[in-house]
């Protein structure tokens, strides 16, 4: 197998992103995946949906810089991401839910989303009228959030890598890193080894797998997220946000011509890469549904069309970006914590600098960087957003 400068580890949305943002600095990219083809790993079981509500600066900015690249994405792949700003609605039960909103929102309009607002009870039954609305007591919503398309973003990238002469290998496991004198010199892999000037982690739910001397314990680690989908219904229109009750975080979108239903749950104990849907939950999360969104009474889920899925979650609920704390050429693109789609945009342009220019120029990643775990410098986590 041939070297490269730099070897970019998995396929899916985010190693495509990084890929293609390397490729246009005129870097040669080869990237290594083990499955038959594009979408894996997690960004096929996303749901599309596409946010900058956050509750921290540097998401809402990552979000922003996200938007971007996808309004332009067109352009520069040749792909439509299928951007469609449906907004996303926030559900507040007290008071306490409500002033969580407000500073998130703060934190928002401080770091240049000035169009997330409060909205009122009656605001919120005109968004979504088949809410029933008891237990609202208001809410937030943003109108240029809403939904992209996972797989057309992922092969969009990858296409247009691709055409900058970038190689990408399916079907070609990578089993670890070979290191020298503190610097990564080849990636190994089922079909021998890749010489390379350095290499890029992102292998998603599987990044903290990577065998490697590195030194440092990269803290990610796979949680599974089920999805369940009814049958096909018209009931609520194609158009309506994702929406979010901030108690439970229940939340629900409509996506071809189906009704989603999301709620999370910690996970299977003892199996952590275990991506079974759990029928108890289907009827867990049915009953909130059916609560909630009463004209969804007479819609059936599909238990062969719902699906489960990993998040790839960091300690801080906020992304990994930059060098490998002692080995400099080995970047890391890890720990979105289920926002990997949304973001990925963003993190492969950013990326694509710290690895051309020794750092991020379009945005102070620090509160990204490896090293704040050790530092004691992680980010707040927000359990609402
Ligand atoms: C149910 C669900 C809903 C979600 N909804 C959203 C959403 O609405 N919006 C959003 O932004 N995000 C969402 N996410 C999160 C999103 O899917 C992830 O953050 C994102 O896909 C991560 O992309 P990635 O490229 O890092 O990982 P992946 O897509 O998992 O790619 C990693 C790749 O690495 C490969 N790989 C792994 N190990 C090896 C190895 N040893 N050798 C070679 N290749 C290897 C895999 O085959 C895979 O292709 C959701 C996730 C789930 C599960």
């Amino acid at each position: 197998m041939r070297s490269a400068d730099v070897v970019v580890l998995g396929a899916g949305v985010m190693g495509a992103s990084v890929a293609w943002h390397l490729a246009r600095r005129g870097v040669k990219v080869l990237v290594l995946d083990r499955g038959a083809g594009p979408g894996s790993g997690s960004t096929a079981r996303a749901t599309g949906g596409f946010r900058a509500q956050y509750a921290t600066h540097i998401n809402v900015r990552l979000s922003l810089l996200a938007r971007a690249r996808l309004e332009s994405f067109a352009e520069d792949t040749g792909v439509d991401p299928g951007y469609a700003p449906h907004g996303y609605l926030w559900l507040a039960g007290n008071e306490r839910e409500l002033a969580a909103l407000a500073s998130a929102r703060q934190v928002q309009h401080e770091a240049g989303l000035p169009e997330s607002t409060a909205v009122t009870c009656d605001e919120i039954q005109r968004l979504v009228p088949a809410l029933a609305g008891d237990g609202i007591v208001g809410g937030t919503f943003c109108p240029t959030d809403g939904f992209l398309l996972p797989l057309r973003i992922l092969e969009g990238y990858l296409g247009a890598a691709a055409r900058m002469g970038t190689e990408v290998r399916w079907g070609v496991e990578v089993s670890g890193l070979e290191l020298a004198n503190g610097r990564v010199t080849a990636a190994l892999t089922v079909e021998g080894r890749v010489a390379c000037g350095a290499a890029v982690n992102a292998l998603g739910p599987w990044a903290g797998g990577l065998k490697a001397e590195t030194g440092f314990e990269l803290p990610v680690a796979p949680l599974r997220r089920q999805v369940a989908a009814t049958v096909p219904t018209r009931v609520l229109p194609p158009e309506t946000p994702m929406t979010i009750f901030v108690g439970d975080g229940f939340h629900f979108r409509v996506r071809d011509g189906r009704v989603l239903l999301l709620w999370a749950t910690p996970g299977v104990p003892g199996r952590p890469f275990d991506t079974r849907v759990d029928p108890g939950w289907l009827s867990q999360v049915t009953a909130r549904a059916h609560a909630r969104v009463p004209v969804l009474r007479s819609v059936p889920i599909d238990p062969g069309a719902s699906w489960a899925g990993l998040y790839e979650m960091s300690p801080d609920k906020h992304a990994i970006l930059g060098p490998t704390p002692g080995v400099p050429n080995l970047y890391l693109v890890n720990g979105s914590s289920g926002h990997g789609v949304m973001h990925a945009p963003a993190l492969g342009q950013l990326l694509a600098e710290i690895l051309c220019d020794g750092h991020a120029t379009t945005l102070d990643t620090t509160p990204l960087a490896p090293e704040r775990f050790a530092a004691g410098r992680l980010n707040a986590v927000s359990e609402l957003l």
